[in-house]
C-alpha cells in the first residue's frame, strides 16, 4: 500500500516536472512553471521521506538544514550573478550524486558485495564520473563568471592539450572498465577512488581552455553532465524519478546549449575547443573614425517626434539596473500614442532570458517584446532604434565581415533603422572584445553614460515638456 503511494507521489512530481519546463515556454505562464517545479520537487522529498526503508537519523536532518543555510543565501544574489549561482548550483547537484555513488560502492562493497553487478557497476562509474566532474568544471565555470582572482578569465592553452585531456579520459574509461569487471577484487577500492581523482581533475581541464564568454552555454552542458549523472543514480537505486527528473534536466540542458550556440552561429565543438576569447591583436576598426554624440535634449526631442521606436537591450541594461526607468520611458513614449515594441536577442546579456527577466520585473507587458526574428523585417521602418548597453547583438560586422570572431551571428539590426541612439559608458568594446560599425555609422548618435541615468534624464526631460508632440 505505502509502495503504491510512494510511486503514485513520485508520478505525480514527474507530472508537475514535465509541466514545469512546458510553462517555462512563454513569459505568459513563467511563473506558474516555477511553482509546478517548486511543487514538484516538495512531493519528491515528500515521498521520499515518507518510505519506511529511509533511514530517519540525525545525519539526514543535519543536511536537510545545510541545505537551507547554504540555499537561502543563493537564492538573494543579485540577477547579474545568476549565472554563477547556477554554476554553483550544478556544483552541488554533481557532489551529491559523486558522493551518494561513492558511498554507495563502499557500503555495498562491505555489505552486500554480490549487489555490485555488471550493471549497477557500469551506472554507478558513470554516476560517479559525470557527478564528480561537474562539481570541479562547474565551480571553475563560476570562478570565472565572478572574475575570482586564482581563476584566469581567458582560455588558459598549452601544446597538446586535447590529446593530453582525450588520454586521460581515455585512462579513467580503462580503469572504469576494470572496476565494472572485477568490482571486489582487492585493488578495486584504491582504483575506485583514482577515477574519482581523474574526474576531479578532467573538471578542471576541460574548463580552463574555454574564455568566460562561453561559459553560460558551458554552464547549459555541465547542467546537462549533472542530470545525466541523476539519470545513473536513478539506475542505482531503481528509482525512476529519480530517472525522469534527471532525464529532463540533461536533455533541456543540451536543448538549452544548443540554442545558445545556433544564437552565436557557433558549433558545440567550437564553444568547448575553440578558445574563443583569446587575446589576439585587434584590427581596431575604430581608429581614426570619430562618435557623434548628442544631448538629452536633442535625443528626447528626436523621440518625440517618432512614432515608432524599438529599444534594444543589452548587458549594460543589467549591469546599469536600467529596467525601472526603461519602464518610464516606455510609459512616456506610450502616453504621446508612439508604438514602442523591445527587440530581443536571444543571447543578449549573459544568461538565457536575461532580458525578459529585468523587463518582466519591470512589468513591462510581455505582448510588446519581440523576438529578433520577427524585429529585423520591421527595423526599416522604424524612426529610432534605442540601443541600451548592446553591444555584441546589434554589431554589423556580425553580417558583413567575415574575419569578425562574431561573424554569421545573427543579429538585430539596429543599423537598419532610420537613427540609432545608443546608449553606453565609454569606448570599450562588448563581451566579444570587438569594435562595432554601428556606432560610426551616419545614422548613430551616442548616448554616453550609465544607462540609468541616462535614461532618467531622458525620462525627466520628456515628462518636463510633454506637450512636445
Ligand atoms: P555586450 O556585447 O557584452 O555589450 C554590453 C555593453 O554594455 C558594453 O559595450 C558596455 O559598454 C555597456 N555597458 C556596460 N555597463 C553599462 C552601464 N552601466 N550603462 C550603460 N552601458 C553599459 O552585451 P550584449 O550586446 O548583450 O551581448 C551579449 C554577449 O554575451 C554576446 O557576445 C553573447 O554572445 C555573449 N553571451 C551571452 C550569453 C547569454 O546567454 N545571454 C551566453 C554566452 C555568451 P561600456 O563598458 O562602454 O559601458
Amino acid at each position: 500500500m505505502l509502495y503504491g503511494i510512494g510511486q503514485f507521489g513520485y508520478l505525480v512530481a514527474s507530472t508537475l516536472f514535465i509541466f514545469a519546463l512546458h510553462w517555462m515556454n512563454t513569459p505568459a505562464t513563467a511563473r506558474k512553471g516555477v511553482y509546478a517545479g517548486v511543487a514538484a520537487t516538495t512531493v519528491a522529498v515528500g515521498v521520499t521521506w515518507a518510505d519506511p526503508s529511509v533511514i530517519h537519523d540525525l545525519w539526514i536532518v543535519l543536511a536537510i538544514v545545510a541545505g537551507f543555510v547554504v540555499g537561502v543565501p543563493l537564492s538573494k544574489v543579485p540577477l547579474t550573478a545568476v549565472p554563477q549561482r547556477t554554476a554553483l548550483s550544478h556544483a552541488f547537484g554533481g557532489a551529491a550524486a559523486g558522493l551518494v555513488g561513492t558511498a554507495e560502492y563502499y557500503l555495498q562493497l562491505s555489505e552486500a558485495p554480490e549487489r555490485l553487478t555488471t550493471f549497477r557497476m557500469v551506472a554507478l562509474i558513470a554516476e560517479i564520473i559525470l557527478g564528480y566532474l561537474t562539481l570541479t568544471g562547474s565551480l571553475m565555470a563560476a570562478g570565472k563568471l565572478q572574475e575570482v582572482k586564482w581563476v584566469p578569465q581567458r582560455p588558459v592553452t598549452y601544446p597538446l592539450q586535447h590529446v593530453t585531456n582525450l588520454l586521460l579520459l581515455g585512462l579513467a574509461l580503462a580503469l572504469a572498465a576494470a572496476v565494472t569487471i572485477h568490482p571486489t577484487a582487492p585493488w578495486a577500492p584504491l582504483v575506485f577512488s583514482v577515477i574519482i581523482g581523474l574526474a576531479l581533475l578532467f573538471g578542471v581541464l576541460l574548463i580552463i581552455p574555454i574564455g568566460g564568454a562561453d561559459m553560460p552555454t558551458v554552464i547549459a552542458i555541465l547542467n546537462s553532465y549533472a542530470g545525466l549523472s541523476a539519470v545513473a543514480m536513478g539506475f542505482v537505486f531503481d528509482n525512476k524519478l529519480l530517472i525522469t527528473a534527471g532525464a529532463l534536466d540533461g536533455s533541456s540542458g543540451l536543448i538549452l546549449a544548443i540554442i545558445m550556440c545556433k544564437a552565436m552561429n557557433r558549433s558545440f565543438a567550437n564553444v568547448l575547443f575553440g578558445a574563443f576569447g583569446q587575446v589576439k591583436p585587434s584590427k581596431a576598426v575604430g581608429e581614426g573614425k570619430v562618435y557623434k554624440s548628442e544631448t538629452i535634449e536633442g535625443a528626447a526631442q528626436v523621440l518625440d517626434q517618432a512614432s515608432f521606436v524599438v529599444i534594444i537591450p543589452g548587458y549594460g541594461m543589467a549591469v546599469a539596473q536600467a529596467q525601472h526607468k526603461v519602464r518610464e520611458l516606455y510609459d512616456q513614449l506610450k502616453k504621446r500614442g508612439i508604438t514602442v515594441k523591445f527587440a530581443i536577442h536571444p543571447v543578449a546579456g549573459r544568461m538565457p532570458g536575461h532580458m525578459n527577466v529585468l523587463l518582466a520585473e519591470a512589468d513591462i507587458p510581455y505582448t510588446d517584446l519581440m523576438e529578433m526574428d520577427d524585429t529585423n523585417p520591421d527595423m526599416p521602418q522604424v524612426d529610432v532604434a534605442l540601443v541600451v548597453g548592446a553591444n555584441d547583438v546589434v554589431n554589423p560586422a556580425a553580417r558583413t565581415d567575415k574575419s569578425s570572431p562574431i561573424y554569421g551571428m545573427p543579429i538585430i539590426d539596429a543599423d537598419k533603422a532610420r537613427s540609432v541612439f545608443a546608449i553606453k559608458r565609454s569606448k570599450n568594446p562588448g563581451f566579444a572584445g570587438i569594435d562595432n560599425e554601428l556606432y560610426f555609422s551616419d545614422r548613430t548618435w551616442m548616448l554616453f553614460g550609465d544607462a540609468k541615468n541616462v535614461i532618467g534624464d531622458l525620462v525627466k526631460e520628456l515628462a518636463g515638456g510633454s506637450g512636445m508632440h
